[in-house]
């Protein structure tokens, strides 16, 4: 009689850097999905969920968070080693987060404004994104990620097949979801053109820009955005702040705005531009109110 042979189920681990633990959290909120998800493969490690700890190989690693300390550089090379694939999930994995806002200024300044002790503090100069040091195999974008993709992702990588992930900007699901275009119609900026959609839209459809938390998508024209800012009013550090979010240390933001000013922490006043950065367009009147000369703030209506 033939006996029963059984395939080793794939080893997942779920692993967190400096994060907020929401991209975790998206997963719990799969529910009955995980339950799914969890009779295909064996989760080892997943400290938002469970005490038990594994120590690898594993066949994929979620990794959420950016590398803030020495010992999570240490951790992400192990990670790297033992990781079959290696997924980074979420803004501060894929593009250095809300921690990354800090690397334009003095790292040490902000170390002893915020802590009593900072000697006993060890961090890194700057808070990065985990393809900066090892190679990644895939990524989820968002803040938090899109629990629908995430489904979609794990389901390919049991099914054998390629995931099928959304690739274009913000603005054609915007188009496709029938909104009337709030920078267009209201002169609000809105760095949907160069953002990688996955959110549906979802800010335009509440009157708002979007600012850019799934990350810059491929060849995103940030230039060309930058002068459509600058044609609505702003100047160029103004312009330049737009793009200094959460996403804002992920390249090309980065360069726009180290290019034009803007820097997160400073208001646009304090930030000149670098020598040779665009100058700006004659003044426009703005269209509303709203975009009268306000000091932009990510994630507020601008
Ligand atoms: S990407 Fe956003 S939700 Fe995810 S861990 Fe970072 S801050 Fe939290
Ligand atoms: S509102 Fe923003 S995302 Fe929508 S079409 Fe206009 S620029 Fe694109
Ligand atoms: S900022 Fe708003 S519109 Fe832009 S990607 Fe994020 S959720 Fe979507």
């Amino acid at each position: 009689m033939a006996r029963a042979t059984t395939t080793p189920r794939p080893r997942l681990a779920v692993v967190k850097l400096a994060s907020c633990d929401g991209c975790q959290l998206m997963l719990l909120d799969l529910e009955d999905h995980l339950l799914a998800i969890a009779e295909r493969v064996d989760i080892v490690e997943f400290p938002e969920a469970t005490s038990h700890r594994s120590s690898g190989p594993y066949d994929v690693v979620l990794v959420e968070g950016a590398v803030s300390t020495p010992e999570q550089l240490e951790q992400i090379h192990e990670i790297r080693r033992e990781a079959k694939l290696l997924v980074t999930i979420g803004a501060c994995a894929t593009a250095g987060g809300i921690q990354a806002m800090r690397n334009w200024r003095d790292h040490d300044a902000f170390r002893a404004a915020v802590y009593a002790h900072p000697e006993y503090i060890e961090s890194l100069a700057t808070a990065r994104p985990v393809a900066d040091y090892v190679k990644v195999d895939a990524e989820l974008r968002g803040c938090p990620i899109n629990a629908e993709q995430l489904l979609e992702f794990l389901t390919a990588l049991l099914t054998g097949r390629r995931p099928n992930l959304p690739d274009e900007a913000v603005c054609a699901a915007c188009k496709r979801a029938g909104r009337v275009c709030v920078m267009v119609s209201q002169g609000i900026p809105c760095l949907g053109p160069v953002t990688m959609t996955g959110c549906g839209a979802l800010c335009p459809g509440f009157d708002r820009g979007c600012y850019g938390c799934f990350g810059p998508r491929e060849q995103a024209n940030v230039t060309s955005l930058s002068r459509g800012f600058m044609h609505l009013g702003r100047t160029p550090a103004q312009a330049g702040r737009l793009f200094a979010g959460f996403t804002g240390y992920a390249e090309p933001f980065r360069d726009v705005i180290t290019e034009l000013g803007g820097v997160p922490g400073t208001s646009p006043a304090e930030t000149p531009p670098a020598a040779g950065a665009v100058a700006p367009a004659a003044p426009v009147a703005p269209a509303t109110p709203a975009a009268a000369g306000t000091a932009p703030h990510p994630g507020g209506r601008r």
